[in-house]
């Protein structure tokens, strides 16, 4: 008698309690290509509706989005461990968001028109064709939101492939999207990264991808055979420089919240503190204070502020970086230190260290977990000079007086560099990462237009 094997699911688990959440169906590798081709086919009509007509196809979706906003951020929270708090905030932004997004899409990519004395040129924004967006797991709603909307508003046909260790709530978002738009102009397809290379591989036209630096180089060699246009949001390492004349309580507060939110799971976390040695002992102090006051502990708690790393696997790299630094003679201040019994479970608690040397793993790869290292520094020139010593440059932060502070931030090599605050822009600012931190970027108009390709009609005048 034949048999037939069950498909493949992938089932996810909360990570704090091993319950299942969930489970999705794997996404075969062989029937990649017919995803593409069904793909292409719906992108020429979706191409062939206005870009005003896709826009407001597209806010169509709002109602389904605020309907699902309870059920995505619940989702989110079990499935990686969001505060429950933080992954409302995340699914509510996905409705309540959407027409400023949707609006600044459109005005990235409408028509300019460019003239001097001799020609007339129309800058005209036309979709790749099929675009393939492939997403990370820490913004779980977020991501899928910034890497499919401006694609789709472009004219782009989309597959997307949302992490593996999110599968639920990215495929709650999609499906609140293909509610509104024509069949197949938005598919999802499920996997790992043997999932995300088929598609890669399989003729697609665009590839947006946010993630680790070592898979936007992946994809980069994987893309390169066929020259697929590339837009690669990658990692950090990012430095926050905290100068003699700084407001310390500020400075101390941000570093709390910038190393530990999320679990430490953000792009733009703070991964290495460069503090002046004049103030460094209060810093530090206050910064310690900070880390012991947060509260660890269930995600669909109200009051957590610090959920589980997002899986075992998050843990152990944390985990590892964390022993080897204090093998090497880091002093932990708080947290997992050494001679402590590690948390149970994929906990790591908020950990201060000091005596850190830049030669350390914890000073030079992506932490991706709630560590803060200090480092004491004689002089700017020092604490820029550690700061731009990495492969690395997505964010940066420097606290001080607001003229020094400013004067500072001009020397540092981050994509993105905030005074006195966090380095995220003004309205309309692109969201971008320098050097290994990313190769393209999206947001604001100038990440928008990389969605497009743009093409140029003259005429003499
Ligand atoms: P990851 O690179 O392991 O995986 C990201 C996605 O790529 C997943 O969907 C995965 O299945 C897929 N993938 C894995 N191998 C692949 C391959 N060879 N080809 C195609 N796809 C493949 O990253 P992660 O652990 O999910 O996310 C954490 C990383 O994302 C961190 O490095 C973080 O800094 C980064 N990130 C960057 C930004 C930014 O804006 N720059 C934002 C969020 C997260």
């Amino acid at each position: 008698m034949p048999t037939t094997l069950p498909a493949p699911v992938l089932t996810i688990r909360n990570p704090a309690t091993g319950a299942v959440v969930g489970e999705v169906p794997v996404t075969p590798i062989d029937v990649i290509p017919a995803v593409v081709a069904r793909a292409r086919i719906a992108q020429a009509g979706w191409a062939a509706r206005t870009l005003d007509e896709r826009a407001a196809m597209l806010l169509g979706a709002k109602g389904a989005l605020a309907a699902a906003a309870e059920r995505m951020g619940t989702l989110a929270s079990q499935e990686m461990g969001k505060p429950i708090k933080e992954a409302l905030g995340e699914a509510k932004y996905a409705a309540s968001g959407l027409e400023e997004m949707v609006r600044e899409a459109v005005e990235a990519l409408r028509e300019e028109v460019l003239e001097d004395a001799n020609v007339t040129t129309r800058l005209v924004f036309d979709p790749f064709g099929v675009a393939a967006a492939i997403t990370p797991w820490n913004f779980p709603i977020l991501m899928p939101v910034q890497n499919v909307l401006p694609a789709l508003v472009a004219g782009n046909a989309v597959i997307f492939k949302p992490s593996e260790v999110s599968p639920l709530c990215g495929q709650a978002w999609a499906e609140c999207l293909q509610s509104v738009l024509p069949e197949d102009v938005l598919q999802v397809i499920h996997g790992d990264g043997k999932q995300g290379a088929a598609l890669v591989g399989a003729g697609v036209d665009l590839v947006v991808f946010t993630g680790s630096r070592a898979t936007g180089m992946a994809i980069m060699r994987e893309a390169a055979g066929h020259l697929t246009r590339l837009i690669l949001e990658l990692g950090g390492k990012d430095p926050l420089l905290v100068l003699e004349d700084a407001d310390l309580e500020a400075a101390a507060t941000f570093a709390v919240r910038n190393s530990f939110r999320n679990a430490g799971q953000v792009c733009v976390s703070t991964e290495r503190i460069f503090v002046h040695e004049s103030v460094a002992d209060r810093f530090t102090q206050l910064v310690v204070e900070g880390a012991t006051s947060m509260k660890q502990g269930d995600s669909a708690d109200e009051s957590t502020q610090i959920g589980p790393m997002s899986s075992a696997r998050q843990k152990s790299i944390v985990m590892r970086q964390l022993q080897e630094a204090i093998a090497a003679g880091a002093r932990c201040l708080a947290g997992e230190c050494d001679g402590g019994p590690a948390s149970a479970g994929n906990f790591v608690r908020p950990t201060v260290l000091v005596d850190v040397t830049p030669q350390m793993s914890i000073m030079r790869d992506e932490t991706f977990g709630p560590v803060a290292p200090i480092v004491r520094v004689n002089s700017d020139a020092q604490a820029v000079a550690m700061a731009n010593d990495t492969p690395y440059g997505l964010g940066a932060a420097v606290f001080g007086a607001p003229d020094h502070a400013a004067r500072v931030a001009e020397r540092l090599t981050a994509g993105m560099v905030g005074i006195n605050k966090g380095c995220g822009g003004a309205d309309g600012s692109p969201w971008v990462g320098s050097r290994h931190s990313g190769h393209g970027f999206h947001g604001g108009k100038y990440g928008t237009r990389q969605f497009a390709q743009v093409r140029t009609i003259s005429r003499s005048r």
